[in-house]
């Protein structure tokens, strides 16, 4: 087991361990978010025949070469064709078949003129511009060729490529199977929200914003309770854990009497990895897996409190998730801001500071959220980011330029469309 890594140093050794997960069938209709395993070759030309892109008629270009606004060319329209018309017929030279947008171009036509440079004029149609061949035709295969590759492994499907695979056929995709996550809360402090705080209990908050965690990274929490600070009750709940693809315990990691964490999953046969980061918050993270061949779970022992145990899923368990779900990317996005108030800290290991952003004049200011006590939440519920104070540095003044991992979508959303 190592100890006392660097934050980078346990990160890699986490991801290391991780390999995406298999495959599995999904429908098209409900894989949004999901990641592609595997290529997608389109069986189907789109669209699969030459087809108006607007409302008019259907001609030869070269039937139309001399039209002008003063010196119209009149032809008689033979028959019309709307969109899904299948019967194919012919548009003999010199004549006009009337055409709707999304029918297919007649044999024959090569062109179409817009409604709007036209008049119709009684069976016959007066057309007033010269179309260069082509014209307001979407050819065969303008979007896609049978044979062609769409979609590649490991592309997240958003609403787009649904619609792109919808338009092939594809109802059923192969997708990474998505990271079930047993979480586990420990301590005999503990009571679940509706519980009763007496006597100096605390409600465990942590079930509820790692299960959220699990949820945004497109994972699915299963939940296994709070387990006693007895090793028996902690063994036979990680039992429970044991089929999920991860297991994330919070508290029971440091160095009380009462944290059996380490001691049990050594017990059920995991092998720790690593105990201790230099990390603040988040100390005493754990991380441990089963033997090589193995089938259990990565198990991650995250420290209680409750800033703690959030700040090192952001940072250890959620890219470890996007991984396992196929991701090709597994980080927050990173912003550089300027640091609205000074920090101090000694140096040694590296702070994730929580900050509010703002935009200001052309720089994005951070700010800290309050107290920085790994047990005030609040500092997490209004934090749009973790500003990385790098181990090596013991004073940030105000001005200094920092890097901010931002959690808040809405903080890179647009307050103005742009338009
Ligand atoms: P421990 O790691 O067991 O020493 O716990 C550290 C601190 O985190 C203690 O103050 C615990 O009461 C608190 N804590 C542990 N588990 C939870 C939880 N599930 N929800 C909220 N606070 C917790
Ligand atoms: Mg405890």
């Amino acid at each position: 087991m190592r100890t006392n890594l660097p934050a980078a140093e346990a990160l890699r050794l986490i991801l290391e361990a991780v390999a995406p997960l298999p495959p599995e069938t999904a429908a098209s209709a409900d894989a949004l978010g999901r990641v592609l395993a595997e290529p997608v070759v389109s069986g189907r030309t789109l669209p699969p025949a030459d087809v108006s892109a607007m409302d008019g008629y259907a001609v030869r270009a070269a039937d139309v070469a001399g039209a002008g606004a003063a010196r119209p060319v009149e032809l008689p329209v033979d028959f019309e064709v709307a969109a899904g018309d299948r019967d194919g017929r012919a548009l003999a030279p010199g004549a006009a078949a009337r055409i709707f947008t999304g029918a297919a171009v007649p044999p024959g036509a090569d062109t179409v003129v817009r409604q709007e440079d036209t008049e119709a004029v009684g069976s016959h149609v007066r057309i007033r511009v010269a179309a260069p061949r082509g014209e307001h035709v979407r050819p065969a295969g303008e979007d896609v060729r049978a044979g062609e590759r769409v979609l590649e492994a490991g592309s997240r499907l958003g609403p787009g490529a649904l619609g792109l695979l919808a338009s092939i056929g594809r109802s059923v995709v192969a997708v990474r199977q998505r990271p079930r996550v047993a979480i586990l809360s420990g301590g005999d402090e503990l009571v679940e929200p509706d519980g009763d705080p007496d006597g100096g209990r605390i409600v465990s908050s942590n079930s509820y914003s790692i299960a959220a965690q699990c949820r945004e990274a497109g994972a699915e929490p299963l939940y296994l309770g709070i387990a006693r600070d007895a090793p028996e009750d902690l063994e036979q709940r990680m039992r429970g854990g044991l089929a999920s693809h991860v297991l994330v315990s919070s508290a029971g990691v440091s160095v009380g009497d009462r944290d059996y964490v380490r001691a049990v999953l050594e017990k059920l046969g995991c092998e720790i990895v690593f105990w201790g980061v230099r990390v603040k918050p988040g100390f005493p993270l754990v991380f441990a897996r089963f033997g090589a061949g193995s089938r259990g779970p990565l198990v991650f022992g995250l420290p209680g409190n409750p800033v703690s145990a959030m700040v090192t899923f952001e940072e250890f368990v959620r890219p470890a998730l996007r991984k396992l779900a196929g991701h090709r990317v597994w980080f927050r996005p990173r912003v550089e801001a300027v640091l609205g108030e000074p920090l101090r800290k000694a140096i040694g290991r590296l702070h994730l500071v929580r900050v509010r952003l703002e935009r200001s004049g052309g720089s994005i200011v951070a700010t800290p959220t309050g107290s920085q006590s790994s047990g005030v939440l609040r500092s997490m519920a209004l934090a749009q980011g973790l500003l990385v104070f790098p181990a090596g540095a013991d004073a940030l003044p105000a001005g200094a330029a920092v890097s901010v991992q931002v959690l808040d979508d809405d903080f890179l959303a647009a307050a103005d469309p742009g338009l």
